[in-house]
């Protein structure tokens, strides 16, 4: 296992160029600066905006309609249940994402690689196999962020390197427990290209990882420039931007998941960054944070 060396990280200025490719909907181009969803269908599963030499995809791996119970949210009042009218629940997704930057193809998290997942025909969309993907940056190792690395056993990803943060692999691998089967499997697996980090690290591609624990307890974001890839920060976007302070039950130190959530969502709102989500609805971007208190 290596690890990466320390840089600073670039920001640089917002240009966004939207190539949006549908599997129903209709494709669209457009520029702008402030909202990536406002013209995008909620049937679309592919999305390619640029920022500035930054080309990211969103890649949507559910097959069937996302959406997060509010038994998820066990803390919302009743009367914020009615005020946003999530009754039937939120709106969501299980997505990754491929930076394209410096030559290089990134995948960020591989969904659930189950047998209606997406990820792989959207991947082939984009002109590329798995055979292209040169690095797997992951934000966490639940089984919805790591599922799709593996296939009868074997590794999906073949060229692939891959980073998680030491304090994720530790908490998973070398903790007892009855619950951590998959992840051993699949570190295992992969075990010759594994790379621990610190957050803080700047790995290949000049992204920047950054401390998001809380959900896990080595739950990492990245950045690059004006993309901000916050992994399970939100899992009920319609609930959690307006109140930051309300957990999923899947966070599993909530005085962290909270901290976190609202340090990386002010800085994408002071910063205008554009926050990729691996459960933001459709279609996994947002830029709009004027919700936020
Ligand atoms: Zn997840």
């Amino acid at each position: 296992m290596k690890r990466p060396k320390k840089m600073l990280w670039l920001s640089s200025m917002l240009f966004i160029a939207i190539a949006s490719s549908c599997c129903y909907g209709q494709a669209q181009q457009q520029n702008h600066k402030n909202d990536v969803t406002q013209n995008t269908t909620s049937n679309d599963t592919l999305q390619t905006i640029k920022l500035d030499k930054v080309k990211v995809t969103w890649l949507c791996d559910n097959a069937e309609e996302k959406r997060m119970p509010i038994s998820l949210f066990k803390d919302t009042p009743d009367s914020i249940i009615s005020k946003l009218h999530l009754q039937d629940g939120l709106p969501a997704s299980v997505s990754t994402f491929l930076v394209q930057t410096e030559g290089i193809n990134i995948l960020f998290d591989t969904g659930n690689g189950i047998a209606d997942s997406q990820l792989f025909s959207n991947l082939s969309k984009t002109g590329l196999t798995v055979d292209d993907i040169r690095y797997i940056y992951l934000t966490h190792l639940h089984g919805d962020h790591i599922g799709g690395m593996l296939a009868n056993g074997q590794p999906v990803f073949t060229n692939a390197e891959v980073y998680v943060s030491k304090t994720e692999y530790d908490a998973w691998i070398n903790t007892p427990s009855n619950k951590n089967i998959q992840q051993k499997q699949v570190m295992e697996v992969y075990k010759d290209r594994l790379h621990l980090f610190t957050p803080g690290d700047t790995l290949p591609g000049h992204i920047t990882s950054i401390d998001a624990t809380g959900h896990t307890p080595g739950h990492t974001a990245y950045q690059k420039g004006k993309l901000l890839i916050i992994g399970d920060l939100i899992h009920g976007a319609a609930l959690q931007i307006p109140y930051p302070e309300i957990c999923a039950s899947f966070d599993m130190d909530k005085t962290k998941a909270i901290q976190a959530r609202k340090a990386l969502l002010k800085l994408a709102k002071e910063n205008h960054l554009v926050v990729a989500g691996m459960h933001l609805p459709a279609p996994g971007f947002k830029t709009n944070f004027n919700d936020l208190k």
